[in-house]
C-alpha cells in the first residue's frame, strides 16, 4: 500500500517514525506493549506532554486551537505509525470527544476554560453516556436534570464509565424533558467530578483490572452555564461526538504489530510434534488467514481515506471498519494466548507492570497476552456494539 503514498507523504512518514523512535520512552513503550489498557495516568500524561511540546497532540483540532493542520493522509499516516510504535493511546475523552464538541457548540467562556487544559493534558475527562438499561438504546437514558434558577440538580446513574477514577470532569447526557420524542428531551452537561453528590465506584472487569466505573449523582448542582448549546438539543451534540469517536477504530497499525509479535512468538513456542509452533501448519494457516483479512481491512481503510482526500465524506460505511478492526484484534489476541499455552493460565496481574518484581511464569512474549485477550473481548461492545454497526450498514449502506 506504501506505493500509493507520494514522495512527500513517505518523507512525512519517516519523520513521524523517527520522532517516535527517538522520543517515546522505552519504559512507556514496553508498558503499552504489555498492557495497553493499563498504562498509568502518570505515563499517559508524560507522553501527552511530549506530544504537546512537539505540537502533535491534537491532529484533529483546527490550527487556531492547537491542531497540526495535517491533511487526511497525514493524519492517517500519523495514526498508523502511532499504533505501530506502541505508543500509549492518549485519553480520547477530551481530545477526540468533548474537545471538538466544545469547539463546535460551546460558548466562548467554555472554550477558554476547557480547550487549553485539554490540550495541555492538565484536565482529564470521562464520558457519561451509558446507563443501566440505556446502552444501544441510549436515548432512553433516565438521569434527570431539573432546573432551579441558574443551576441544574442532577440525579441518576451512569455505568461503564471508562477511567472515571482518573478523570477530573465528566461530560454527561441528562434528561431535561420527558415530553415528546425521547431524543428531544436530552441535554449535554459538563460536570466537575469534584462537585458534592458525585460518587465513582469501581467495576472490576473479567481480566481483574479496574478500568470501568459506575458514577452516581445525588442532588448534584451544575451551573446552567455548563450546558453545551441549547436545552433539550443534547442529542444533536451527542451524535456529533459519536461520529468523531469512530475515527481511528480501524486499528491497522496495532494489529500489524501484533501479527509480527505472534509470528516471532510461534517460532519460539513449542508445537505438538517437537518442532516450533510455527511448523504447525494448522496454527500458521489460521494466523495467515487473519493476516489476509487484515490486508483487506487495510485496503478498505485506505479506500475510505482516498474518498476523504478527494473531498468526499465517509458516513455509515465506517461501521465496517469498527467491525473488522475489532474482530481481527480479538482473533489475533486469541492466537497469542494459544501460543503462550499453559503459561497463560497462571494469571498474575502484577507482572503487567514493567517495574514489578514479580517473576513471570512462561515466555516473555506471553506477558499481558491474557489481559489483552480478556479485556478486548469488549472491543466488539464499546463504541456501539458490532450488532448495532451491522444494523447501521444494513439500513444506511445497503438500504435494507
Ligand atoms: C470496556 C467498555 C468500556 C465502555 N466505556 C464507556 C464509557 O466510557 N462511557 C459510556 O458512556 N459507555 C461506555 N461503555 C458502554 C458501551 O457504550 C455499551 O456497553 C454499549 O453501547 C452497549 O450497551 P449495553 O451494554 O447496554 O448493551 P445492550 O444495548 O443491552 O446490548 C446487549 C446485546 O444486545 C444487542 N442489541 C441491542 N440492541 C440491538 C439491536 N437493535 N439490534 C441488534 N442487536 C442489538 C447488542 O449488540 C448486545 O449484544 C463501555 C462499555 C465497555 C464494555
Amino acid at each position: 500500500m506504501d506505493a500509493q503514498f507520494t514522495t512527500e507523504e513517505l518523507a512525512f512518514r519517516d519523520e513521524v517514525r523517527s520522532f517516535f523512535k527517538a522520543e517515546l520512552p522505552e519504559r512507556i513503550r514496553i508498558q503499552t506493549a504489555v498492557a495497553a489498557s493499563y498504562v498509568s495516568k502518570e505515563y499517559t500524561r508524560e507522553w501527552h506532554q511530549i506530544l504537546a511540546n512537539k505540537g502533535w497532540v491534537a491532529p484533529n483540532w483546527p490550527v487556531e486551537h492547537g491542531g497540526t493542520g495535517w491533511n487526511a493522509t497525514q493524519k492517517h499516516i500519523f495514526e498508523e505509525e502511532y499504533q505501530a510504535a506502541q505508543a500509549p493511546r492518549l485519553s480520547p475523552f477530551g481530545l477526540v470527544m468533548v474537545g471538538p464538541v466544545i469547539m463546535a457548540f460551546g460558548t466562548d467562556e467554555q472554550k477558554a476554560e476547557h480547550l487549553p487544559k485539554i490540550l495541555s493534558g492538565e484536565r482529564f475527562w470521562c464520558q457519561g453516556y451509558s446507563e443501566p438499561g440505556s446502552g444501544s438504546d441510549l436515548a432512553s437514558l433516565k438521569t434527570r436534570a431539573v432546573r432551579e434558577g441558574d443551576e441544574y440538580v442532577v440525579n441518576g446513574q451512569k455505568i461503564w464509565t471508562s477511567h472515571a477514577h482518573h478523570a477530573d470532569w465528566i461530560f454527561a447526557l441528562v434528561r431535561t424533558s420527558a415530553e415528546g420524542k425521547k431524543q428531544e428531551g436530552i441535554s449535554f452537561l459538563l460536570i466537575d467530578l469534584k462537585t458534592p453528590g458525585i460518587e465513582v465506584r469501581p467495576i472490576i472487569s473479567i481480566d481483574g483490572g479496574h478500568y470501568l466505573n459506575e458514577v452516581f449523582f445525588t442532588d448534584v448542582r451544575v451551573p446552567v452555564s455548563n450546558r453545551i448549546g441549547e436545552e433539550n438539543k443534547g442529542w444533536t451534540y451527542a451524535k456529533f461526538l459519536l461520529g468523531n469517536e469512530r475515527s481511528g477504530v480501524a486499528g491497522v497499525g496495532k494489529s500489524k504489530e501484533k501479527f509480527l509479535r505472534i509470528v516471532s512468538a510461534a517460532k519460539e513456542a513449542r508445537g505438538n510434534d517437537g518442532g516450533s509452533l510455527w511448523d504447525d501448519s494448522n496454527f500458521r494457516g489460521r494466523l495467515l488467514e487473519i493476516n489476509a483479512k487484515l490486508l483487506a481491512h487495510e485496503n478498505t481503510n485506505l479506500r475510505m481515506l482516498a474518498r476523504e482526500v478527494a473531498g468526499g465524506t465517509v458516513g455509515p460505511e465506517a461501521s465496517q471498519l469498527k467491525i473488522n478492526g475489532s474482530e481481527i484484534e480479538q482473533a489475533l489476541n486469541e492466537l497469542l494466548v494459544e501460543a503462550t499455552g499453559i503459561h497463560a493460565a497462571p494469571y498474575d496481574r502484577d507482572t503487567l507492570r514493567v517495574d514489578s518484581n514479580s517473576e513471570l511464569v512462561g515466555p516473555e512474549f506471553g506477558r499481558g497476552a491474557m489481559t489483552e485477550h480478556l479485556l478486548r473481548r469488549a472491543a466488539s461492545i464499546y463504541g456501539g456494539t458490532n450488532e448495532i454497526q451491522r444494523d447501521i450498514i444494513a439500513k444506511h449502506v445497503l438500504g435494507l
